[in-house]
């Protein structure tokens, strides 16, 4: 604002000096004077707000003042109340809605009134206010046309940044958001605030296009936008959604989608994009940090996790869980003759049969080299035993050349009580199943 002023003052100072006015040269001079002073006097009044911050308001009332006494003075050293400087006031009113807003304006129209006056007043009985009263006629619609088109402006301003800020919380909501059903929603809802009155679907799945389109069918306005996810290997777009918004046509209305709101959805589709693809890696690296790789069981902390979850289960619901536990049956002799390629093999054997006979809340895990684990929601002693044996049977039937091997399980089901108990009771049997001579079932 102030280099503005500066720059608009140096104007009428060159006007003052070189414009061919009925002027003498010393009038000349005072009002390229005039100028100067009140260039000296904008650079003092802008520096006030940044050495006292709490003085802003006042700064610029004075700014205001000096403006308009400014263009009095002006007007007086060349015509008075016929002098063109006066059409100034309205450009000064202009300036001051625009780059502040209608009050402001306001003060400038009140100042230019009073600049008016006192000019017609110096030259009293010359003119009479009402003759000279052009450039505050014009001030005024000036004020009144700016003044209401800023808060037109300013209401654009304060929507955009709503929809900014729910953008913003969006992205925020993504990140804590439950599983993709939870950020799907709040893409649906993000979408519907940033564009009120539009359909909005937003879908998942990779069969969507993976480039933005807009068109028009039925009478309503399509725009639909892809949800990317990671590059494919060759290098091509994977989508892994699309967000499609569309309206009515209004008959004179726009007909293509406002630029700012498929910008807006480009965006909402990028977070949601950026969101699912961290929620896929997170759930990757969950599954690695869970699973065994030789075997694609659970691995032990997957056992230990799914023995803790499924016994407070047990125990809020007053039902019984069983355990399993099965070691290879002379293992290291299966790998010491046939290799240790036909030991791993034997052992993806082992868990293959596992996973047959595992009902789909079971969970089957490798927990050590050749040792397995079942954890059996629901099984009491004699069900828990029913499934070891159908196991054991199950491994030796399945015995793959050239490594055929047999297993031992020990079996224990509980109340809710301790799982470290649970699991002590069940190796404790499984001990015994190899004392006992190996390939068989011990549950209690
Ligand atoms: P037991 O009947 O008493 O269980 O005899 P075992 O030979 O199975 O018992 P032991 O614990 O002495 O041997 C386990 C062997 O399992 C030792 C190790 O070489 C082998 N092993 C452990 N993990 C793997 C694996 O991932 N792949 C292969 N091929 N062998 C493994
Ligand atoms: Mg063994
Ligand atoms: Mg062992």
């Amino acid at each position: 604002m102030a280099r503005g002023r500066v720059a608009a003052l140096a104007v009428l100072a060159v006007v003052a000096a070189l414009a061919p006015l009925d002027m003498s040269g010393s009038e000349r001079a005072r009002a390229v004077a005039v100028c100067a002073g009140a260039v000296a006097l904008q650079i003092l009044l802008a520096w006030i707000p940044i050495r006292w911050p709490k003085r802003l308001l006042a700064a610029v009332d004075v700014a205001l003042v000096v403006d308009a006494l400014v263009i009095g003075l002006l007007a007086l050293l060349s015509g008075g109340a016929d002098s063109l400087a006066l059409w100034l006031l309205p450009v000064f009113c202009l300036a001051i809605t625009l780059v502040l807003t209608i009050w402001p304006g306001v003060k400038a129209l009140i100042l230019s009134a009073l600049v008016l006056g006192w000019v017609v007043w110096v030259e009293e009985p010359a003119v009479s206010l009402s003759e000279s009263a052009g450039p505050l006629v014009l001030a005024v619609a000036i004020v009144v046309i700016a003044g209401t088109a800023g808060p037109v402006n300013e209401r654009e301003l304060e929507e955009s940044k709503k929809r900014m800020q729910a953008l913003h919380t969006a992205s925020v909501s993504f990140t804590g958001a439950e599983d993709d059903e939870a950020l799907t929603a709040i893409a649906e809802d993000t979408a519907r605030a940033l564009l009120p009155g539009w359909q909005v679907d937003v879908r998942r799945g990779g069969e969507e296009s993976t480039t933005e389109r807009q068109w028009r069918a039925d009478g309503r306005a399509f725009v639909e936008l892809p949800v990317l996810g990671r590059r494919n290997e060759d290098g091509s777009e994977q989508a892994l959604g699309a967000i499609t918004a569309s309206r009515p046509l209004v008959r004179l209305g726009p007909t293509v989608v406002r630029r700012d709101a498929v910008l807006e959805l480009r965006m909402l589709a990028g977070a949601l994009s950026a969101a699912l693809v961290q929620r896929d890696l997170l759930r990757r690296l969950e599954h690695l940090s869970m699973s065994d790789p030789l075997t694609g069981l659970g691995n032990r902390r997957a056992f230990d996790e799914a023995l803790e979850v499924e016994m407070a289960r047990a125990r809020r619901a007053g039902g019984s869980m069983g355990v399993v536990i099965l070691d290879v049956d002379h293992f290291k002799q299966v790998n010491d003759r046939h290799g240790h390629q036909a030991g791993d093999d034997a052992l993806v054997t082992v868990a293959r049969v596992l996973a047959q006979e595992a009902r789909a809340e079971d969970r089957a895990c490798r927990i050590g080299g050749e040792e397995f684990a079942l954890v059996l929601p629901g099984a009491d002693d004699t069900a828990a035993a029913a499934v070891a044996e159908r196991v054991r049977r199950a491994v030796e039937d399945a015995a793959a050349e050239p490594a055929g091997v047999t297993v031992s399980l020990g079996v224990a089901a509980s109340r809710g009580d301790d799982p470290r108990g649970l699991l002590e009771s069940a190796d404790a049997r499984l001990y015994v199943a190899k004392e006992a001579g190996r390939n068989r079932v011990v549950a209690s």
